[in-house]
């Protein structure tokens, strides 16, 4: 019998690698969206045929029981979310709505249907905030900096809770920043390729950044999801840090992404306080040994090579209309 997954945040850049992973490994995907006026099914586009969209919202408890109860998915894995930092600040309590009662939402609705449902939830670095020690790992006291990642360290303790008190197989990866040709416009590693493509074609003469300085943990979304689907293939449920180990600035990888259409980064970049979040956090580093030695997982993709494939990909997008 194949095993039949729901994805919810399938519009996603995660949401559509890991279609992509579960259809090649012969699973019934149930990808839920939320209605909106517009269709916004770019991402996933190429997947059409091979995954079956259902409705449900995060918001909506009855929507997130009645679709476990219609597809009785073995496997569930949450990845919607509002996941934009800058937003947080924003709309923190709609933020909390999302990204830290939607958790609770879906984990009641499989205690509900079926508890034998495993779950995979999409924590994230942003928990660890003003970090007590670097790299950081599974140990690592939680300190959030602002109102998205005080929403993850909810659903990372709710995850947690309904796995000891209830026994249900529930996982928390902790992921650290991934990125792909797929990455929303907004984050800034996306925001660097798209400008470096745009001036490399003469469409624009400036890009504008925040902070430079703020370093980060930049790996491939495409090797992170595979680290998702592991998790739930253990035999027994566990939180898992996943993470390259190096850490690179924000002017690094301007730099590298300059320098691959050869260009200067210095004669384009400019800095606006605009973009400089109220609460800073200057270094996330992960130490991924857990998921290496208990999953086998280890990233694939080197940081100039992510660096590259974007810049290149935005390019041709760009250059074709
Ligand atoms: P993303 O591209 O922003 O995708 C978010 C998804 O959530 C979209 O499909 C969005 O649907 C959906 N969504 C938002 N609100 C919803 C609601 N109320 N009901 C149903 N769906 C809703 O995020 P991503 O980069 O793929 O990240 C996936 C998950 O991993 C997120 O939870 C994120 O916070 C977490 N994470 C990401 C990173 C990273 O570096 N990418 C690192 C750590 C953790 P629409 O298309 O309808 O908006």
């Amino acid at each position: 019998m194949k095993k039949r997954a729901i994805i919810t945040g399938v519009t996603g850049q995660d949401g559509s690698y890991l279609a992509d992973l579960l259809a090649t490994k012969d699973y019934e995907v149930y990808g839920m969206v939320r209605r909106s006026s517009t269709e916004n099914f770019e991402r996933i586009n190429h997947l059409m045929g091979r995954i079956e969209l259902v409705r449900g919202d995060l918001l909506d408890q009855m929507s997130l029981i009645r679709l476990i109860q219609t597809v009785k998915p073995h496997e569930v894995y949450n990845l919607a979310a509002q996941s934009f930092v800058p937003t947080s600040f924003e709309q923190p309590t709609l933020t909390g709505e999302f990204t830290a009662q939607g958790v609770a939402r879906i984990l009641e609705a499989i205690r509900l249907v079926d508890k034998k449902i495993r779950f995979y939830q999409a924590s994230s670095s942003e928990m660890f905030g003003l970090v007590a020690e670097t790299p950081q790992s599974e140990t690592t006291p939680l300190r959030p900096r602002n109102p998205y990642g005080v929403a993850k360290t909810y659903g990372h303790w709710m995850t947690v809770i309904y796995r000891e008190g209830y026994h249900m197989f529930a996982c928390s990866g902790i992921l650290f920043n991934h990125e792909s040709p797929r990455r929303g416009k907004e984050f800034v590693s996306r925001r660097i390729s798209v400008g470096v493509a745009k001036i490399k074609l003469g469409l624009e003469k400036k890009l504008t950044l925040g902070n430079l300085k703020a370093k980060r943990d930049w790996g491939f979304a495409g090797d992170y999801v595979e680290a998702m689907w592991k998790m739930l293939q253990q035999p027994k449920p566990d939180d898992y840090v996943v993470a390259t180990g190096e850490a690179h600035t924000v002017e690094d990888f301007a730099r590298v992404a300059f320098n691959h259409v050869g260009l200067n980064w210095k004669k384009y970049v400019e800095t606006d306080q605009k973009l400089v979040r109220p609460t800073e956090l200057h270094i996330l580093c992960g130490n991924a040994l857990k998921a290496r030695r208990v999953l086998g997982w280890k990233p694939k993709m080197r940081f100039e090579e992510l660096v590259y494939l974007m810049v290149d990909e935005d390019i041709k997008v760009l250059a074709n209309g």
